[in-house]
């Protein structure tokens, strides 16, 4: 049984985005820059924002992150939003999901511009994606599901693959970019019958539940990939908790092929990829000579 390590995988696409900020600066630009919003007071959030945040200084990315209380109105937001969009270093802006629950997301979000969108939140690089057009950002975590498939040699043409979750962020995009890959896609949900019977059809089965440790080995065809997309953080007494996935890695090691682990598995995958569209919408931007391969190999 083959682990799918995240990290060694985010590892190796990190030092290209590394070399491509390389690339730009040798062309007497400024290091593209992430601008990241960080609202009330969530500690899940705040611990994403500093990975992300770590991450892109040890890339050469520049940050700026606008940390904000609950009590900043809705219209100040925005103004800093289109500060942003006016700041022709920032290519990236990013605010950090979920916002609490007085602002509206869709409108706050709806006054990123679409060429500053690192995470494939808007309609516009939505459209982009399902019409599969290469000039856009993709979604952070389907991209980065692909790319640790790519990474390890998982070729998904031709393969059955299951995705367990229909959210915008997870399982809808990364549907559509393995029907781009060639895969024969069926996508369940909490309302989907006989779920373990379909699971277990799958020669790659993604879990993007959100529920921990639901996908045990009754799910999974014997030499299946598995990617498990879940982060879940559950108590263990003593008031300490663990962060574990959406599938029961002991059990499910035992009859899968390959499997990608909670923690250092996708998560790793989708903060480099927060970095790969930061400097893609850069490059993009500025409409600079350098290539750089964003999409999974179609
Ligand atoms: P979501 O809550 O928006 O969607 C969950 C999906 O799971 C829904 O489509 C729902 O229909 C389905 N579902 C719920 N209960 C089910 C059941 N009993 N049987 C079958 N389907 C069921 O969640 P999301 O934002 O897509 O996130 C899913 C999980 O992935 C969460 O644990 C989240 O923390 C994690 N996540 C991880 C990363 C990462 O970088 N690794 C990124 C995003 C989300």
């Amino acid at each position: 049984m083959q682990i799918l390590d995240g990290k060694v995988c985010s590892d190796f696409y990190r030092a290209q985005v590394s070399e491509t900020v390389k690339k730009i600066i040798a062309l007497n630009e400024k290091p593209p820059r992430l601008s990241v919003f960080l609202v009330g007071d969530n500690q899940s959030s705040a611990m994403y924002i500093r990975m992300k945040e770590k991450a892109c200084r040890e890339t050469g990315i520049e940050t700026r992150t606008h940390v904000l209380s609950e009590e900043t109105s809705e219209a100040d937001i925005i103004e800093l939003i289109k500060k942003e969009n006016a700041d022709s270093q920032t290519s990236g802006i990013l605010v950090q999901l979920p916002l609490p629950k007085k602002y509206n997301e869709t409108r706050i979000l709806s006054n990123i511009e679409a060429a500053k969108d690192a995470d494939c939140f808007l309609p516009e690089n939505i459209g982009h994606m399902f019409l599969g057009n290469k000039e856009t950002v993709i979604s952070c975590t389907p991209l980065g599901v692909m790319k640790l498939l790519n990474y390890y040699k998982i070729d998904v043409a031709g393969k059955d693959v299951c995705i367990i979750g229909r959210s915008n962020i997870v399982g809808k995009p990364l549907a559509l970019l393995m029907l781009a890959a060639n895969a024969t896609v069926t996508i369940c949900h909490s309302k989907t019958k006989n779920l373990p019977e379909v699971a277990k059809r799958a020669d790659i089965l993604v879990a993007a539940i959100g529920r921990a440790r639901m996908i045990d080995e009754t799910y999974v065809k014997p030499g299946a990939v598995v990617v498990d997309v879940g982060i879940n953080h559950v108590e263990v007494g003593n008031g300490k908790s663990e962060t574990c996935g959406d599938c029961d890695f002991e059990k499910i090691s035992k009859v899968a092929g390959a499997i990608t682990p909670v923690p250092k598995g996708v998560g790793p995958m989708t903060i480099a990829m927060v970095l790969y569209n930061t400097v893609y919408n850069y490059i993009l931007m500025k409409k600079l000579d350098i290539k750089m391969d964003i999409g999974p190999k179609f």
